[in-house]
């Protein structure tokens, strides 16, 4: 066995009491050390050693510190994004949101696009990604994250077609936009925990007694924002299909669940009333 197929066996083992994911962690905290991605570790283990600094970043992990806060870098839908602890870390589930709005706009690409509560600016700039004649306003109410977006959007040269902007949901924010894109946060308060969501900004988790505050300030604004044949992909929480659904119903809009690969309800496709 080859030294680095030892050490990853060996860091895997010991991650499994801490991670869902132990064999994937142990690949990228390595990666990461030296200065790879995971297939070129993977394609050329034979000819590399296994740095000391591995051991360190290991024991970060094990103290239940996310792989992604670590190596400060997290891959979503088409794009590798730059993560620090002020933004919630982008998660497979998000890209639910990406693939309601793919299915919406195959005939016609959307051209304003809106993320509310952009954090890392993940949704915004996987669709800039996705679509290179569309524009985006990304909001976010935390100055820390608007930092990291930007700094996401240089690296992925897509500032020409991005702008970012402190906010409070869409107050003060002008339409129509084609496609609207918002993840709140909607954990419940008392809500048990575990996991990286513990290293979190606890301003992108939780939303009140239910965790429906945020979509409750949030349905009000979207029929004014929405552009006609428009469409707003909502993240929500596995068991809040039907709470969510009635917030936006409520404002004359129409409402379809879209589930993630687990199976879960993941994320609504709002649209505006057939006219
Ligand atoms: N997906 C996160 C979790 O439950 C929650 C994200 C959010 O509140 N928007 O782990």
């Amino acid at each position: 066995m080859t030294a680095v197929a030892e050490k990853l066996r060996a860091a895997s083992a010991l991650l499994e009491t801490v991670s869902g994911t132990p064999r994937l962690d142990a690949e990228l905290l390595l990666a990461h050390v030296l200065g790879l991605t995971r297939s070129d570790l993977l394609l050329r283990q034979r000819d590399l050693g296994v740095p000391a600094s591995f051991d360190g970043l290991v024991e970060r992990r094990l103290s239940g510190e996310p792989v992604a806060y670590i190596t400060g870098i997290r891959d979503f839908w088409t794009i590798s994004l730059r993560v620090t602890p002020d933004v919630l870390i982008p998660r497979p589930d998000s890209e639910t949101l990406i693939e309601a709005a793919v299915a919406h706009f195959a005939e016609r690409p959307p051209r304003a696009v809106l993320d509310l509560g952009t954090g890392s600016g993940a949704l915004l700039l996987a669709a800039l990604d996705q679509w290179p004649q569309a524009r985006g306003l990304g909001i976010d109410i935390s100055p820390g994250a608007l930092g990291v977006a930007r700094e996401n959007a240089a690296r992925l040269a897509l500032s020409n077609r991005a702008d970012f902007r402190i906010g409070d949901w869409a107050d003060g924010v002008n339409g129509p936009f084609d496609l609207i894109l918002i993840n709140p946060p909607y954990i419940a308060r008392n809500a048990p925990l575990s996991g990286d969501v513990l290293h979190e900004p606890q301003g992108a988790l939780f939303a009140g007694a239910e965790g429906l505050d945020d979509y409750r300030r949030i349905a009000p604004q979207l029929p004014r924002l929405l552009s006609d044949g428009g469409m707003a992909a909502v993240e929500i929480g596995h068991d809040q299909r039907d709470s969510v659904s009635a917030l936006f119903a409520d404002r004359g809009l129409a409402v379809e669940a879209r589930r993630d690969l687990a199976g879960h309800d993941r994320c609504l496709a709002i649209t505006p009333p057939a006219a």
